[in-house]
């Protein structure tokens, strides 16, 4: 029966002998839909995914740490941070977390964390304490960080959109004190700085392998069927500057969440219907399916080639021919 799946069958009316004699796939299992050749340099396409981690509430914040031989990530709504480990193992990493939602290394592999119920950016130094980074901008609180990557200069940028203050399962309801949901710069001197207002509700966020051109999710659209949604890209200078806002993946429906980035260049988008992949030139290559909306991805494990998907209340992972941009810094 090659060709054909469970539900082709179903509309063919082969009947249940030839169902029953079909291997059950599990239901969250991602499939590999290929929309370009160029895709199969980027995965096997009769890939399959294994789940690691079940039973979370909303798992986000994917960020794979060498140290720990494992995959740090957060249950938003749980507020607790997890550590998978290699070897299958697992422990609350941090518990509970301030409803922490991104993770992210910084340049010497520390764990920066986006935290909604504090409204704020943290850093863990290695004696295990806890470093703001982030809490203010211009004297008024920030809204609820929600995602964060490290830039090739060693600069780290979040977004800073409202879901934090204005879900109750995911924060604090608050009113915001920002005028703008804003992209934001973390200089390496520890300076903040605002680098673009232009967007209703800011989220994923990640770095061309060069640095020059920064890609970030806009989910404006996900709870406003009339707002905007879609992947934007900038060109960014050498002073951190953005410039020549255009959109690079259009959403007709759904919004992207988190974003990864390969080594060479290709985009991966947390979607509602999977991890889409798309070309450094916004081609479509193909998705991952999933069962379940994806709110973030990241690459990892020992060769970085280990694509680890926070599937709503699941951790999956699956194997890919191409690291993703971490692997940059660790080689
Ligand atoms: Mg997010």
């Amino acid at each position: 029966m090659a060709g054909y799946d469970r539900r082709d069958i179903l509309k063919l009316g082969l009947g249940s002998a030839i169902l029953a004699a079909m291997p059950r796939i599990a239901e969250a299992a991602p499939l590999v839909r290929v929309d370009d050749p160029e895709l199969a340099s980027v995965i096997d396409p009769t890939a399959r995914a294994r789940t690691i981690f079940e039973g979370g509430k909303w798992c986000e914040g994917t960020c794979y740490v060498p140290a720990l031989a494992g995959l740090v990530f957060s249950d938003v709504k749980s507020n607790r941070l997890w550590l998978v480990k290699d070897d299958g193992s697992r422990e609350p990493y941090r518990d509970p977390s301030n409803n922490s939602n991104g993770n992210v290394l910084d340049a010497e592999g520390r764990l920066v964390t986006c935290e909604h119920r504090t409204r704020r950016v943290v850093r863990q130094e290695k004696d295990g304490t806890l470093t703001t980074l982030a809490e203010t901008f211009e004297g008024k609180r920030l809204n609820s960080p929600n995602d964060a990557v490290l830039a090739p200069d060693g600069a780290i940028w979040f977004t800073d959109p409202t879901y934090g203050i204005t879900q109750p399962a995911e924060g604090i309801l608050a009113e915001p004190e920002q005028t703008a949901r804003r992209v934001y710069r973390i200089d390496p001197s520890g300076r903040l700085e605002a680098k673009s207002d232009a967007f209703d509700q800011p989220n994923g966020i990640g770095f061309s392998p060069d640095g020059r051109v920064l890609y970030v999710s806009e989910t404006g659209g996900g709870a406003n069927p009339e707002g905007a949604r879609g992947i934007h890209a900038f060109d960014v200078s050498a002073e951190g500057n953005l410039s020549g806002k255009r959109i690079f993946a259009a959403y007709d429906s759904g919004v992207p969440d988190g974003l990864a980035v390969d080594v060479e260049g290709r985009v991966y988008a947390a979607s509602g219907d999977g991890v889409r992949i798309y070309g450094s030139d916004g081609r479509m290559l193909g998705r991952i399916a999933t069962a379940k909306t994806v709110g973030n991805l990241a690459f990892g494990g020992p060769d970085g080639r280990r694509l680890f998907i926070a599937a709503t209340d699941v951790i999956q992972v699956i194997d890919m021919k191409v690291a993703g941009v971490e692997w940059l810094g660790r080689k």
